[in-house]
């Protein structure tokens, strides 16, 4: 898969997962809007009842106080001025005004009682008659009284709790009576207010109520104007509203979280994966680089032996089987190499631990690479500080161990290596310091060199061949030894690989 095709997956991907999030988050404030609405109705409802309910109360007292007196003088004021009235009128007037002048009720219940009597034109509109004046009576007795002087508190606050309840809301609330005559508030959450010194400005503690959305006007029959306001307040409105939505907000942060966590994690597989398949690339193509070089010399060197030439002088057939044979351990020490890992890989290797003086392996490897070293003007030495060399382990591995980081220490300095392996002894064995003074690594590189088939590419730059295993394996026999590698290096000032062998290995 190219990089392109990557990116535009990626791209798409994400795009769904943004598209979803944004779709689900719609929904959720959709939900929330929803609820903020209902709420709103519900209230308005609620004090939209309230307030007709403390109208009608008033109405009432007013209405049945009337009904006795007026209707009785009117009445018989009209029936004293009809002197041969028919006997249904005069019926209709006595039995109404007994109805009237015994219940106590509301201008909607008089108007039925009225309207059950006689249904003739003139009985119609003498009931009319009787409504209006009635009505009449009641807005200008009530006119001009103080608005809190027409509610009765504790009839308020009953009903403002059960019509809100009955609604099924009941969240913590503070009400309040704004009286419009005198611009400010006359009751407030269960008490009458007494007057403010400045009555045009409100208290600090009622400015919620005040600015509240909550407002419906009190006495809305009243002539011309009604005369106050009932405010109401919710203080936890918002968590109220949001509540129902919290299993679906928790929901929703959840999956989306798996989803991106997801989704991160499959992409760094992908760039992981890629990588390491670009590593494996690099891998075929050095393998085939290595290889190609001895295979070209051997079949040189076989085409000489075979030359007429060549072949009837010993010393030079000597010389070039003696390249073939060098050639071919090369490449055996190649094949060796991959082979390694291929059985580290597979967890396939038992190590035959004995007891190794560390001191010996270090000189056999200085002594192996002292030939190259010198060539390119070097110096490789060591420096024992340790007293008791003796570790337990595998001696063909460790000699592996030691090889490979010297190895790599002459290959990743540029010009004229200066190599040094230094022992000392510290708690529980020996420690080993491969230091080098030549090209080091940068942070990023310290973190992957362990990694298999990683390579530096300044590797490559200065054309040193390698298959990016040698520290991979090294680190994995280490592992086995249950001893330890770390690395400190500097970019351009150099190396030091620093190995820790136990004297003795437990459950060995
Ligand atoms: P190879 O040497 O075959 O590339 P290794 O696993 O031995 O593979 O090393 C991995 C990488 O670590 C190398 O490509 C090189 O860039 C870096 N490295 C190893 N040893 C040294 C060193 N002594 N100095 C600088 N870089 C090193």
């Amino acid at each position: 898969m190219n990089k392109k095709a990557i990116w535009v997956i990626i791209g798409l991907m994400g795009a769904a997962v943004i598209g979803v999030v944004c779709l689900q988050l719609g929904l959720i404030f959709t939900a929330i809007r929803v609820n903020e609405d209902k709420f709103e109705k519900d209230v308005f409802e609620a004090l939209n009842t309230v307030v007709k309910r403390i109208e009608k109360e008033e109405q009432r007292d007013a209405f049945g106080n009337y009904a006795n007196g007026f209707v009785t003088s009117y009445l018989e004021s009209e029936i004293s001025s009809m002197a041969n009235q028919p006997a249904i009128e005069i019926n209709f007037a006595q039995h109404t005004i007994r109805t009237l002048g015994t219940d106590r009720m509301d201008p909607d219940q008089v108007s039925t009682i009225l309207s059950n009597e006689c249904q003739c034109s003139r009985c119609v509109a003498e009931r009319d008659q009787i409504y209006r004046k009635l009505f009449a009576y009641y807005q200008q007795d009530m006119h001009g009284i103080p608005i809190a002087e027409r509610i009765k508190l504790p009839y308020l606050k009953a009903l403002l709790k059960r019509e809100l309840a009955n609604r099924g809301i009941d969240i913590p609330y503070t009400y309040g009576v704004y009286s419009k005559q005198s611009n400010s508030f006359v009751i407030v959450d269960d008490h009458y207010v007494v007057e403010e010194a400045n009555p045009q400005e409100i208290a600090p503690g009622y400015q919620n109520i005040y600015n509240s959305n909550f407002q419906v006007h009190l006495f809305p029959e009243d002539m011309p104007s009604s005369p106050g306001l009932l405010m109401v307040h919710f203080p936890t409105k918002a968590s109220y509203v949001w509540s129902s939505n919290i299993p679906n907000l928790i929901g929703f942060i959840l999956f989306t979280s798996i989803i991106f966590y997801c989704f991160a994690y499959t992409i760094r597989v992908i760039f992981t994966q890629k990588k390491l398949s670009e590593m494996k690339n690099d891998f075929i193509n050095n393998m085939t680089h290595e290889f190609k070089t001895p295979i070209a010399t051997i079949s040189l060197a076989s085409d000489s032996i075979t030359s007429p030439i060549i072949s009837g002088n010993p010393e030079k057939v000597r010389r070039f089987a003696n390249i073939i044979k060098q050639e071919n351990i090369r490449m055996n020490n190649q094949v060796e190499k991959v082979l390694q890992m291929a059985v580290i890989e597979k967890q396939d290797f038992s190590l035959k631990f004995t007891d190794i003086n560390l001191h010996e392996v270090i000189e056999r490897a200085v002594e192996n690479i002292g030939l190259q070293v010198e060539k390119r003007e070097g110096v490789v030495k060591a420096v024992f500080d340790a007293t008791n060399p003796i570790i337990s382990g595998d001696l063909t591995h460790v000699s592996n161990i030691i090889n490979n980081l010297l190895d790599n220490a002459n290959k990743y300095s540029p010009d004229h290596p200066e190599i040094t392996v230094y022992t000392r002894n510290i708690a529980g064995g020996v420690e080993v310091t491969v230091e080098d003074k030549g090209m080091g690594m940068s942070k990023e590189a310290r973190k992957h060199i362990f990694d298999k088939f990683y390579r530096v590419h300044t590797g490559n730059l200065h054309d040193v061949k390698g298959f990016g295993l040698g520290l991979s394996y090294v680190k994995a026999m280490m592992t086995a030894h249950k001893g330890t590698i770390d690395v400190k290096s500097e970019l351009g000032k150099g190396s030091s690989f620093i190995l820790f062998f136990q004297h003795k290995i437990d459950n060995k």
